[in-house]
């Protein structure tokens, strides 16, 4: 009898990862199976620990159906795809990989942030097409430094993204459902409220159904015509439709968005609007910090099976 697997592999996570996990024990990997279904069948009384992402999930069926399953070790910091609550009523950890990201995210933010304001991405598009030369001056765009920032989800990477404010000599408040102790930035117990006050709004808090739609319309409304919206978090937490109206009807200044609600799907009326900077869910894509992410993984998985625990579990309800 060939040993059975110790580890279920959902997808290719990164070559790291990858690479490493097969020296931590036997690995089915998932996705190179013929057959799936038959493949878990043969695996499933064997399998101790799950490998998987924020985007390969693990849901309550396939919890269910790993008798001997104890933790779930998850590539990224969202994991609103994996059923914890599952996991939880039958006692199996689940990690993710926080902090090791914060830094990247919060520096795509604000490299969106200014791109939006400054209109960057628009203004690349002029000179290589000649514009520069053919029209001259490009308008005008919105100052940025000593400007209101206002966060929604004052959390690991909200925090790194509300110090990096100092910088640029904003005044910073923030949102969360319950305010933080200790930290040198105003509370507004509402959203809207922040966002009437804000010149740029940064979505930083999780996705999910607890988030759906909290960047409404009246929060869109209350940033108004000047405002800019930016979000970093999940597509869900905007309302999309409400967003792109607004923006087309100029009753929101402008939008840099790195995530969307339908991803990879956008809008048609985005693309052809200089207010609006897009980027494609890269928040955490650098070299370094995926590499950080993958090893992560491995030593939670280490951890695990040494014994230890799971080195960052994630905490619910
Ligand atoms: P975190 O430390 O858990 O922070 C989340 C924050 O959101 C907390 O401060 C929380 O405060 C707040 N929050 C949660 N639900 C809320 C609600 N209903 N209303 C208001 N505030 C709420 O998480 P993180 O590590 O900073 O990550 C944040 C999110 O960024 C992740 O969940 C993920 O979706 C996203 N992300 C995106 C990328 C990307 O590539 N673009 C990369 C990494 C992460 P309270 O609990 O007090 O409400």
């Amino acid at each position: 009898m060939p040993e059975p697997a110790a580890i279920l592999q959902m997808g290719p996570i990164g070559p790291h990862l990858d690479q490493q996990l097969g020296q931590r024990g036997k690995v089915l990997r998932l996705w190179e199976a013929a057959d799936r279904d038959a493949a878990l069948d043969g695996a499933a009384a064997g399998v101790r620990v799950v490998v998987t992402s924020v985007r390969l999930g693990c849901p309550a069926p396939l919890i269910e159906r790993l008798p001997r399953l104890r933790a779930i070790c998850s590539w990224g910091v969202g994991y609103e795809t994996i059923d914890v609550a599952a996991a939880k009523a039958r006692g199996i950890a689940v990690s993710n990989t926080p902090d090791v990201l914060d830094d990247c995210v919060a520096d795509l933010a604000w490299g969106l942030l200014i791109a939006a304001a400054r209109r960057t991405a628009a203004g690349d598009r002029y000179v290589k097409d000649g514009q520069w030369r053919a029209i001259g001056q490009f308008p005008l765009t919105t100052r940025v430094s000593g400007k209101r920032l206002g966060i929604l989800g004052l959390g690991r990477i909200g925090e790194a993204i509300a110090r990096r404010g100092a910088g640029f000599a904003m005044d910073v408040r923030y949102h969360n459902r319950r305010e933080r102790p200790g930290v040198p930035y105003g509370y507004e117990s509402s959203l809207v409220q922040l966002a009437r006050w804000a010149d740029f709004l940064v979505v930083a808090c999780e996705g999910g159904a607890s988030t759906r739609h909290l960047v409404s319309q009246a929060v869109i409304d209350a940033l108004g015509a000047k405002g800019i919206l930016v979000n970093i978090a999940r597509g869900t937490v905007v309302d999309q439709e409400a967003m792109v109206r607004a923006l087309a009807e100029g009753r929101l200044g402008g939008a840099g968005l790195d995530v969307l609600e339908k991803e990879p799907a956008v809008p048609p009326e985005l693309l052809s609007m200089d207010q609006v900077v897009l980027m494609p869910h890269v928040g955490s894509a650098t070299r370094e910090t995926r590499r950080a992410m993958e090893q992560l993984v491995l030593d939670n998985v280490d951890s695990f099976l040494a014994g230890r625990g799971l080195l960052t579990p994630v905490h619910v309800g």
